[in-house]
């Protein structure tokens, strides 16, 4: 079993490093956050005193921070100074593809073996260990990381070069936010036209309009006794985490010239749901924009 440092013990990598402990690795933990270090100290990891004390002789790093200029800051002022050619480092958060690949070629530079795996599956999946996670890097990072991942996901698959993780990860987001949009419009629609709501999923998800955002996040109240809509759209995935990875994607189009008309109107209308107050709220709360019934 291996020394791991793990780095942001935040909804997300709680779950994860706690899992880590669970399969039999020494995790010694750290974050800016004293309630996250407590709550990682209850699940068995070592509380680190800093970052570098994280990872002076670890065989590999683990963070799970909220954005690209988190993830850059830690490895440049933090990680790197203390890391040694022996460990992978494996950030897990979900950061914009150019900031990946600069991270990554800058560990490169210095002889350290770096890959961006970021996940799919939300807190459920960190808790219950079964993230996908989407690696890019070198085939060589990428055998190193595997068995280090697969104390915390189900499925991990090689995307390609550094950054390609990210890649990944913005595009199937991209997909899952203009899927909900155009699930929850339509649901809207039927109600309008006097379909029932229940009759109308039976059709649908049995038909060519089902996705993971009707069957998994139905963003109505009653098919899917699990989702969200169902406990007044609390957690979930929530619709400031869809926004950011929206932006990432738009961003990341405009970058090299991709036209991503459904994945731009999905952001606009994620930005306004943010703007009225609804970033909080799971991500398939969009439809009371949608229905006009969003009150703040
Ligand atoms: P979070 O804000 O709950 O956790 C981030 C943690 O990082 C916090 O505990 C924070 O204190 C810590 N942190 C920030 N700066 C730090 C620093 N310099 N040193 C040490 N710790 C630091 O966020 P989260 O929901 O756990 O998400 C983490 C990442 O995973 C994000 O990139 C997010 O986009 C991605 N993600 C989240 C979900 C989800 O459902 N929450 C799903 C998939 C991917």
């Amino acid at each position: 079993m291996a020394n791991i440092a793990f780095i942001g013990l935040g909804h997300m990598g709680s779950g994860m490093a706690a899992n880590l402990v669970k399969v039999g690795h020494k995790v010694r933990a750290f974050d800016v956050s004293e309630a996250a270090m407590a709550r990682a100290e209850a699940d068995g990891c070592i509380r680190a005193a800093n970052i570098g004390a994280a990872v002076d002789g670890a065989d590999a790093v683990v963070t799970m921070l909220p954005a690209g200029q988190h993830v850059a800051q830690v490895y440049a002022n933090e990680v790197f100074g203390a890391a040694r050619r022996e460990m992978v480092l494996i950030d897990c958060s979900t950061i914009d593809v150019a900031t990946a690949k600069q991270v990554g070629s800058d560990a490169a530079n210095l002889g350290l073996t770096m890959v961006d795996a970021p996940v799919s599956g939300g807190t459920g999946g960190a808790q219950a260990a079964t993230l996908t996670f989407m690696v890019g890097g070198s085939e060589a990072g990428f055998v190193l990381a595997r068995p280090i991942l697969e104390g915390m996901g189900k499925a991990i698959i090689h995307a390609g070069g550094p950054g390609m993780g990210q890649a990944a990860k913005i595009c199937n987001n991209m997909i899952l936010g203009a899927t909900m949009v155009a699930t929850a419009e339509a649901f809207v629609l039927a109600q309008k036209l006097g379909l029932d709501t229940q009759t109308f999923f039976d059709i649908s998800s049995k038909s060519s309009g089902q996705s993971f955002s009707m069957t998994s996040f139905c963003p109505v109240p009653g098919p899917v006794p699990a989702s969200p809509a169902n406990r007044d759209y609390a957690g979930g995935f929530g619709a400031a985490l869809m926004l950011k990875d929206l932006k990432l994607a738009v961003g990341a189009a405009a970058g090299v010239g991709a036209s991503v008309p459904m994945g731009s109107q999905a952001e606009a209308l994620f930005q306004i749901f943010n703007g009225l107050g609804g970033g909080n709220k799971d991500f398939s709360a969009i439809i009371k924009l949608l229905d006009g019934s969003w009150q703040d």
